[in-house]
C-alpha cells in the first residue's frame, strides 16, 4: 500500500508538470462529455453558460471575467465546504477578508510563473481563507488554500443552490495601480491597492484547461496568448510602460525603430483589453499627435463581444471611448 501511495504522488506531481495550471476545485466536470451542467453556475435563471468567462451576460454587454464552479460538497446547513486548490506553484499576493469591500466577497489572489509570463489567480466569495497564509508565502499547484463560501457585498447574494468559487486567471495592468487610481478617480474608493479587479486583465481559464487537456504538454500559455483575436490595434505614444517589461515576450520586433529610435507602440487588444501584442514604432512610422489612435476595429469581433465598451461606432467612425481610453491610460501609465 505504501508504494501505491508514493506511486499516485509521483504520478500527481508528473501531471502537474505536463499542466501548469490545474483545475481549482474537485470538480472535474469541465473534462466531462456535457458535464458543463455540473461545472458552471450560471447567474439567476439562466443557463450555465453566464457561469462562464466572457461577453455572457445581458445579452453580451456584461462581461464576466472568470468562471463560475459549482460546489460537490456541503456541510449540514447546506454551505459548501469544497476545498479550494492553487491552480499552480506561487505565492500569495493578496488576501481580502472584508466580505463587505468587494463584489469577489473574501478573495484570495495567487502570484505564479508560467512559461516566464507573471499570471495572477484570483479565488472569490470564499467562505474563509487558510488561516496560516500569508503574503509573500509559497504555495504548490494542488494546495488547499481556501473553502468555497457566497460571500460578496452586491445586493443580491448568492443563494445555496448557486454556491461556487468565482475563478479568475489574470495578468497585471500596473503595479502603479492605486496611484493612477486615486489620480483619475479621486471621489472613488480604493480599498485593495493594486489588487482591485480593475487592475486585473483577465483571461479565459476555461479555454487554458481545455487547451492543456487537448495539447498535453504542448501547450504553450505563450502562444494561447499570441494567438488571440483581435479587437482594434491602437497606437500609444508612450515608450516605457510595466507591461511591455512584464510581459515582454509579448512584444514584437521592429528594426526600423530599434534603428531609429522607439517613439510609441502599437498595441492589440483582444475583447477583454488584454494587450496580446506590441509593436515598437519610430517617429517616422507614426502619424498625428494624438496621445492614443486607433489604427483599426476588427468589426465581427466587436458584434461578437462587445461587454467591456472599449470602442465604439459614432457614425461612420470608429473611437476609443472612456472605458478604452481609460484601459490604455492604465496600461501605459
Ligand atoms: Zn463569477
Amino acid at each position: 500500500m505504501g508504494r501505491a501511495v508514493i506511486l499516485g504522488v509521483w504520478l500527481v506531481g508528473l501531471s502537474a508538470q505536463a499542466q501548469p495550471l490545474q483545475l481549482p476545485t474537485a470538480n472535474r466536470g469541465l473534462f466531462e462529455q456535457g458535464g458543463e451542467e455540473r461545472y458552471f453556475v450560471g447567474t439567476v435563471g439562466k443557463p450555465w453558460i453566464s457561469g462562464t468567462f466572457g461577453c455572457v451576460r445581458s445579452g453580451g454587454w456584461q462581461m464576466h471575467e472568470g468562471i463560475d464552479i459549482r460546489c460537490l460538497q456541503r456541510d449540514r446547513r447546506g454551505e459548501p465546504t469544497d476545498p479550494v486548490l492553487a491552480t499552480a506553484d506561487g505565492t500569495v499576493a493578496y488576501i481580502s477578508l472584508r466580505p463587505s469591500l468587494s463584489n469577489y466577497g473574501n478573495y484570495l489572489v495567487l502570484r505564479h510563473q508560467v512559461e516566464g509570463l507573471e499570471v495572477y489567480s484570483l479565488y472569490a466569495h470564499l467562505r474563509e481563507v487558510r488561516g496560516d497564509l500569508k503574503v509573500g508565502q509559497a504555495v504548490r499547484a494542488g494546495e488547499a488554500v481556501a473553502v468555497m463560501g457566497r460571500t460578496a457585498n452586491t445586493r443580491e447574494t448568492i443563494s445555496k443552490d448557486r454556491a461556487h468559487v468565482h475563478f479568475e486567471l489574470n495578468l497585471l495592468l500596473n503595479e502603479r495601480f492605486a496611484g493612477w487610481h486615486k489620480k483619475t478617480f479621486p471621489a472613488q474608493r480604493n480599498d485593495h491597492g493594486g489588487w482591485n479587479g480593475q487592475n486585473l486583465a483577465a483571461i479565459d481559464p476555461r479555454a487554458i484547461f481545455l487547451g492543456q487537456q487537448e495539447q498535453g504538454a504542448k501547450f504553450s500559455l505563450l502562444s494561447f496568448l499570441q494567438k488571440q483575436t483581435e479587437l482594434c490595434r491602437v497606437l500609444a505614444r508612450k515608450t516605457d510602460f510595466p507591461w511591455r517589461q512584464r510581459y515582454a515576450a509579448l512584444v514584437r520586433p521592429n528594426p526600423r525603430a530599434e534603428k531609429e529610435g522607439v517613439a510609441g507602440y502599437e498595441i492589440a487588444l483582444n475583447y477583454n483589453g488584454v494587450a496580446f501584442e506590441l509593436i515598437p514604432r519610430a517617429t517616422s512610422e507614426i502619424k498625428g499627435k494624438a496621445r492614443f489612435q486607433l489604427l483599426s476595429v476588427n468589426e465581427p469581433e466587436y458584434q461578437k463581444n462587445p461587454g467591456r465598451r472599449l470602442i465604439a461606432k459614432k457614425g461612420a467612425r470608429w473611437e476609443l471611448t472612456s472605458h478604452g481610453l481609460n484601459l490604455l491610460e492604465l496600461l501605459t501609465y
